[in-house]
């Protein structure tokens, strides 16, 4: 677990209002004039089937209304990560417009709290413009037209998540072939259920990451390993929203086995309880990873990372120059 922890580690897969602590959620909770009861999200956070733990968003939703509290957890959530030595983060969020505020300030604001947070605590952070896919194609394009203006400053590529039972893929795929064009970087949730005729058009697509990739055939796992696509493995978020059974059982094994590009993540580190070091222990325990393993798989996500081939030298360099302190 020390070990883990002092390891450095780049974090690819992180959902801003997922990744919102505990301890801000509760005190939102307690603010709010109307409640009554136990906060629910408490009680949601136990293991629960894959739709009740996408619940939860709609708690989350509820609480964090408004760009100041926005602002709060996107500087909570990178200090979090640089608490745990995490030296490269994308995070990702969906753009919302709040009373009089428009998706592009909530874009500026999460834009800022990023900048002047990575400059306090030596981590570098990129974002991702999420699409949620039970959404219109109209609201993609806009999210993405939104991303082009603020490309220079920190939007480096466009994910596709929200709730795999809503929407489809292929009708939102002009957004995404129009983030191409753009220059963005593609990561897509893909296979998160038995949904094998879309995961088979998402690997056609040939995103430059996928997210997940639980419920594959051994035809699409093929297809997967030749074409090399980075998959972000989430298992304490696969564990707990019952995607899987356990650690043991996770694809990780086989992906691992493979050599397949993967990377560690958590998903929603507020959600699920987790932190990028736990999931390092996990696989550490669970598949007897030993230090130098470790070591080496976080060293290799770098190469998965959206970021520059600059900065991508620079985690490079801090992780050789950890080496010796890490024993
Ligand atoms: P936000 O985009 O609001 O900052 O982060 C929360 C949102 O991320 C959720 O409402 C949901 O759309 C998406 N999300 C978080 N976790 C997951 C996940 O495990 N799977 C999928 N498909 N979407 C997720």
């Amino acid at each position: 677990e020390g070990f883990c922890k002092k390891l450095p580690k780049i974090e690819l897969h992180a959902h801003l209002n997922g990744s919102i602590r505990m301890s801000t959620i509760q005190e939102l909770w307690d603010r709010k004039a109307d409640r009554s009861g136990d906060l629910p999200f408490l009680e949601a956070q136990k293991t629960k089937d894959f739709q009740s733990a996408f619940s939860m968003f709609s708690v989350i939703y509820q609480l964090v209304q408004g760009l100041d509290v926005i602002d709060r957890i996107t500087r909570e959530v990178i200090e979090d990560f640089a608490k745990e030595n995490v030296i490269y983060v994308e995070l990702r969020t969906t753009l919302k417009a709040y009373d009089d505020k428009t998706k592009l300030d909530y874009l500026d604001v999460v834009l800022k709290a990023m900048r002047e947070t990575a400059a306090l605590h030596n981590i570098e952070v990129n974002l991702l413009v999420s699409i949620n896919r039970a959404e219109s194609l109209e609201n993609a394009m806009e999210a993405v037209e939104l991303a082009v203006q603020r490309k220079d400053q920190g939007v480096v590529g466009i994910d596709l998540c929200g709730n795999p039972v809503c929407g489809k893929f292929s009708e939102l795929r002009p957004a995404l072939e129009k983030a191409r064009r753009e220059g963005f970087k593609l990561t897509l949730h893909a296979a998160e259920i038995v949904n094998y005729g879309e995961t088979q058009e998402i690997l056609d697509f040939s995103p430059e990451r996928l997210g997940h990739a639980v419920f594959m055939t051994d035809d699409l796992k093929s297809q997967l390993f030749s074409k090399k696509i980075p998959v972000e493995i989430c298992i304490t978020s696969n564990i707990k929203s019952q995607s899987c059974d356990g650690p043991l059982g996770h694809h990780f094994g086989e992906f691992y086995r493979k050599s397949h590009p993967i990377i560690l993540c958590t998903d929603d580190m507020g959600v699920f309880c987790t932190s990028v070091s736990q999931e390092f222990s996990i696989v550490g325990d669970t598949f007897q990873l030993g230090r130098e393993e470790l070591y080496d798989l976080s060293l290799s996500s770098i190469d998965c990372s959206f970021a520059s081939e600059a900065s991508k030298e620079t985690f490079r360099r801090r992780m050789r120059e950890s080496r010796t302190s890490l024993g």
